[in-house]
């Protein structure tokens, strides 16, 4: 049920509970560094059906940091199970004493929206593998590189993210009409020379220094932070800022999600608000995830939400000029999505079902189901090719198999229409030669099922031929 229809005394106990639970779990560790204490947690509904949650005033000047970004993505995936899709909402703000975090860091205001460079017929993607290795500072200027995520069931979120992206820039380099796009950190596996590490393990910030050390405003955006995690925000703020350097058409954030109870699964994407088209791309994401996802048997009823969320304030995605979305791939938190994370049918389906919603988005197109919505009354001459004609919709990647399979009539006799093979799918409405009329002729009934290369399925249509004697 829609938000805006809960009547006020129930919405007014809603708030209350969820602020007592909200409350409870982010005060289950120590947050902040710079201000460690207790977290004040407020949530209300207001009048538009959005979820405000206010942290006080004492959090303002924090507002911009990773950490916060954390507590915002724990308070955010708590909200969501307590709420068990009972209710629907627009999206969750944080606040600060009733303010936003612009208030505290009017620089944190996102540039004004690029409009998505329409026909340009090769698009630049970048896409940002999340988190990786960063110098964590300690007392005076001692530091250690540590890991942004703990691994939990197998899976280390800084390490699989760059799994994704490689095995991701290689479908979408493979597909025409794009270009390979750009990654926000090295996906070699050269030794980084400090830490010892593979350089596919280390986050943006630093890779991007190496690349670009004429450009420090891209990887140390805040020279006056003297925070001990300063290079985890600006390893945060590098991957929108080389995005704008280069002039990107999309930015395409890879992470894996976490959430404290380990009952949260399935994937998910966010943008910023205040972006439209930015929706429009992550939405496209999560439709062809599921599309590809789920023609997977194992996968048929993995979770993936139908649109993206605007919920919290991911610097990801305010900081950048151009459509950006970040997509969660799976809970590593819980067991069954975290081993979906490592398997390679998994992997293989993500990889397509993303490159398929980035090239539907680039193309202006819609996501839709893949359907056969017509098929014309066949016709042709026994012992030949009969030809038919059907219409489609949705975007099936070819080859696609056609399988026709003749209604009620004998296999063993030999006479049977039914026949798979597999070509390339022309646009709808598509002309089909090549349906085998047996040696009898008559009006024949068939059932055909199209699947495509990612193995995603139209549902069986009926149609019909006639095969008829020959003139000669
Ligand atoms: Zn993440």
């Amino acid at each position: 049920m829609p938000i805006e229809l809960v009547a006020t005394e129930a919405k007014r106990q809603m708030e209350v509970r969820l602020s007592r639970r909200l409350h409870e779990v982010a005060n289950q560790r120590i947050w902040f560094d710079e201000r460690p204490g207790p977290i004040r947690v407020d949530v209300r509904f207001d009048d538009g059906g959005r979820v405000l949650i206010d942290l006080g005033p004492g959090l303002g000047k924090l507002s911009n940091t990773p950490d916060m970004e954390d507590l915002e993505s724990l308070l955010i995936n708590t909200f969501d199970l307590e709420l068990a899709d009972q209710v629907t909402h627009h999206g969750i703000s944080f606040l600060f004493d009733g303010k936003d975090m612009y208030f505290y860091h009017p620089e944190e205001r996102p540039p004004p929206p690029r409009q998505r460079a329409r026909m340009r017929s090769w698009p630049r993607v970048v896409l940002s593998p999340g988190h990786g290795h960063y110098r964590l500072y300690g007392q005076k200027d001692s530091y250690s590189w540590v890991f942004q995520r703990t691994e939990q069931h197998g899976v280390q979120e800084d390490v699989i993210t760059m799994e994704y992206a490689r095995l991701l820039k290689e479908e979408m380099s493979q597909r025409p009409g794009m270009l390979t796009p750009r990654l926000t950190r090295l996906d070699w596996d050269l030794t980084h020379a400090e830490t010892r590490k593979p350089w596919s393990y280390i986050s943006a910030r630093y890779y991007l220094a190496w690349e670009y050390p004429e450009n420090p405003e891209i990887w140390h955006s805040l020279p006056e932070d003297k925070t001990k995690g300063r290079e985890r925000l600006e390893d945060i703020r590098s991957r929108p800022l080389f995005a704008n350097h280069i002039g990107a058409d999309a930015l395409v954030h890879l992470h894996t999600n976490a959430e404290p109870s380990g009952k949260v699964r399935g994937a998910r994407a966010y943008h910023y608000k205040d972006s439209p088209e930015s929706k429009k791309l992550a939405d496209s994401l999560l439709c062809g995830l599921k599309e590809v996802i789920r023609a997977q048997p194992k996968y048929k009823d993995f979770q993936i939400d139908d649109e993206s969320r605007n919920d919290g304030d991911y610097g990801e995605n305010r900081l950048a000029a151009m459509p950006s979305a970040l997509v969660e791939l799976a809970f590593h938190s819980n067991e069954k999505d975290a081993a979906a994370l490592l398997d390679e049918n998994f992997k293989r389906a993500a990889v397509s079902g993303l490159t398929k919603g980035v090239q539907l988005y680039m193309d202006g197109e819609g996501c839709e189901p893949f359907v056969v919505t017509e098929v014309g009354q066949g016709s042709g001459y026994i012992h030949s090719n009969a030809t038919m004609i059907f219409s489609y919709k949705g975007s099936p990647r070819p080859p696609v198999i056609f399988n026709f399979e003749e209604i009620g009539c004998n296999p063993s006799a030999a006479e049977c229409m039914s026949q798979q093979d597999s070509r390339d799918i022309e646009p709808s409405p598509m002309i089909y030669y090549g349906l085998r009329c047996p040696g009898v002729p008559g009006v024949r009934k068939y059932r055909l099922t199209l699947i495509d290369r990612d193995g995603v399925a139209s549902s069986p249509v009926e149609g019909e031929v006639n095969c008829k004697y020959s003139h000669y």
